[in-house]
């Protein structure tokens, strides 16, 4: 939603849903996290009164504690916090799971994806950040691609199927780059709110994640043979 039209958000919102998104991201910043300001509770309940789609809510904010209930009361369907936040991301998750929400962890790009680690049982979805968080329309950082596959690594080695969703400089060919890695949730802003046919841009990118999906995944390690 923060490449959307800002004046028009429930209107984009619908324009997003009919042309077959299936989820909408709600980028929350606080002015202090992130060195921009964008939506609040408001938005959310403006934005669930306007469409059915699930609303995926993710906060770069330095003190979401206070902020999980208004949100979730609000009518987000998930709350994604930031591994940044260190000793008390263990609570917010909980929190945010015990509230009937699903629980996303996100780790930005110069954080190691081992900080997530520990954390990975208690998720829903890990959001690999793939730019700096702060503002829409930048571009995608390649470094990030590793954290994606050591991520997918993880996940089939705990057998726990959270989403692995990757935001930032997300067009078809970086979708199509995440995918082939093991991300499976891809958010895309102003790629796709910039398209007069977004209804053919969401299929085409649908298309292109599906025919890439896992090709580059590293091998599952073989169990030894017993014979
Ligand atoms: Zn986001």
């Amino acid at each position: 939603m923060l490449a959307a039209d800002p004046a028009r958000l429930g209107a984009e919102a619908v324009r997003a849903e009919r042309a077959g998104a299936d989820w909408l991201h709600v980028d929350i910043m606080d002015g202090h996290f992130v060195p921009n300001l964008t939506f609040g509770p408001a938005i959310v309940r403006a934005l669930r009164g306007a469409t059915s789609l699930p609303l995926d809510v993710h906060l770069m904010c330095s003190r979401p504690a206070s902020l999980i209930e208004p949100f979730a009361e609000a009518g987000a369907s998930g709350l994604t916090i930031h591994v940044e936040l260190g000793a008390q991301a263990t609570d917010l998750l909980w929190k945010i799971r015990s509230l009937g929400l699903k629980a996303g962890l996100a780790v930005n790009p110069p954080t190691p994806i081992q900080a997530v680690r520990p954390l990975l049982p208690q998720i829903d979805l890990l959001l690999v950040m793939t730019v700096n968080p702060g503002f829409g329309g930048q571009s995608f950082i390649e470094e990030c691609v590793p954290k994606i596959q050591q991520a997918a690594v993880w996940r089939r080695e705990l057998g726990r199927p959270f989403r692995i969703e990757v935001d930032g400089g997300i067009n078809d060919t970086t979708a199509a780059e995440c995918a082939g890695v093991g991300a499976d949730t891809f958010v895309s802003g102003s790629a796709l709110f910039r398209q007069r046919n977004l209804p053919a841009a969401i299929r085409r990118m649908r298309i292109l994640v599906k025919r890439h999906a896992g090709v580059h995944e590293k091998p599952r390690k073989r169990a030894p043979a017993v014979r």
